[in-house]
């Protein structure tokens, strides 16, 4: 069999939708899966609603999502142009073959096409069979003179040789004239695999360009791991039969195919996006976890000092209690501050049990007889502490938390002691006692 050819072919209307995103990773899955070829092709016959601005914001999308193209704009191929309104003299050529073949006629200004009064039937990789009669002919010229969305679309999937159309279902009703057209030309018809609609997380119907989670540039301004948008977008509407959800991109390329593809309509769940963020992030290697949190903290005007080993102690003390990388600045406060503000609500929570000024006195008579705090050994030696004063160490761990970084919860206490060290440790169990 020839190899794959398969592209994605937004018109430049709007923003980048997530249905549309999912129908652009779901092509380039497939591209990358079968070793074939990933097309992006810009349907931008509509001059009046097409804008430059959008065409931007989709490259940028598919860019920060990791879905490169093979062919296309800004990088080229044998196939071009790749802009629809580039391509006016091909369709004037491809008008001429169906007048040649007594299948287009004029009326009333228009250019019409003449359905061949039999039953198409498309077979989808996704929805099976479908039967359908193409009863009446249909304009592939407006009046105007511009070229009309199934005609083009036909023959650029002709011109560029595309071997299989992954598209939204909500396109499953234009096949049948798509049939009637590939097959006027001689052409041969693309295996076509159409794919379920994203509803809206309540309710019904599709979700919509203003639901909020709808947008990709909303994950990017939130500042999203894009490998965990991507990876929650494949499973809108395929199942790896694996009983996993949190996957690598290489693990979900090699398991990507038609049979996982689902047939009834995928539910957009908010909650579940961001969990796949918070793991995503827990799994990031160290060095690219630093980096990450290094660039965020650097654009939210964190301080992070000139000690460049220790903001990675810090960054990678952080990454597992990391819920997304929008928060993450808010935790690194106590470690580049000494100032930092204390949480009132954390106050409050602390007051309310045991008398923590009495206990942070007392921590500080056990930091200041300590040589040096190790983070393995602090634990067992506050047990001891404790214990010597006939309490335990849950009466003093609350304390310390609240002290030295004026929260009631964040990363492990002992390694945060350690990382901040003795010195800093007992200043800041001296300024919860002034304070
Ligand atoms: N421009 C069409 C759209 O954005 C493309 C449809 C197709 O993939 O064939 O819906």
């Amino acid at each position: 069999m020839s190899k794959t050819r398969v592209r994605f072919a937004p018109s430049p209307t709007g923003f980048f939708h997530i249905g549309s995103a999912r129908t652009a990773l779901f092509n380039w899955l497939y591209a990358r899966h079968t070793g074939g070829t990933f097309v992006l092709r810009i349907e931008d016959t509509d001059q009046e609603r097409n804008s430059e601005e959008y065409l931007n914001v989709i490259k940028d999308g598919m860019r920060w999502l990791g879905l490169d193209w093979d062919e296309g704009p800004d990088v080229g191929g044998e196939y071009g142009p790749y802009f629809q309104s580039q391509r006016s003299d091909i369709y004037r050529e491809y008008l001429e073959i169906l007048r040649g073949k007594g299948r287009a006629y004029d009326k009333d200004g228009a250019v019409f096409f003449k359905v061949s009064g039999q039953k198409q039937v498309l077979h989808d990789a996704v929805y099976g069979d479908v039967e359908r009669l193409e009863e009446k002919d249909f304009p592939i010229f407006r009046s105007n003179g511009t070229p009309v969305f199934h005609f083009v679309n036909v023959v650029d999937d002709i011109c560029m040789q595309i071997s299989h159309v992954i598209r939204g279902q909500d396109h499953l009703t234009n096949t049948n004239k798509h049939i009637e057209l590939f097959k006027a030309f001689g052409a041969p018809i693309p295996q076509f695999a159409h794919i379920p609609l994203i509803l809206k997380s309540v309710g019904q119907g599709k979700m919509s360009k203003r639901d909020k989670g709808a947008l990709i540039e909303e994950y990017q301004a939130q500042k999203f791991l894009p490998e965990a948008v991507r990876n929650y977008l494949c499973l809108l509407g395929w199942n790896p039969k694996n009983n996993l959800e949190i996957m690598d991109i290489s693990e979900i390329i090699s398991l990507f195919d038609f049979p996982g593809i689902i047939k009834s309509n995928a539910r957009f769940d908010e909650r579940k996006m961001a969990h796949f963020n918070t793991e995503h992030i827990r799994r990031l290697a160290p060095e690219k976890f630093c980096g990450l949190a290094r660039k965020v903290a650097q654009d939210a005007g964190v301080n992070i000092g000139t000690d460049p080993v220790f903001a990675d102690r810090v960054f990678l003390l952080c990454q597992p209690k990391t819920a997304n990388m929008e928060a993450f600045p808010s935790l690194l406060a106590p470690f580049f501050n000494d100032n930092f503000e204390y949480d009132a609500l954390g106050r409050e929570k602390l007051f309310k049990k045991g008398d923590p000024a009495l206990r942070a006195r007392e921590l500080l008579e056990f930091f200041d007889a300590l040589p040096e705090i190790d983070a393995d050994r602090l634990h067992g030696q506050i047990e001891a502490f404790a214990e010597a004063k006939s309490a335990k160490a849950s009466e003093y761990l609350p304390a310390l938390r609240y002290a030295i970084s004026g929260q009631s919860s964040g990363p492990d206490l002992m390694s945060m002691a350690a990382i901040l060290g003795k010195e800093k440790v007992v200043g800041r169990l001296k300024r919860f006692l002034l304070a």
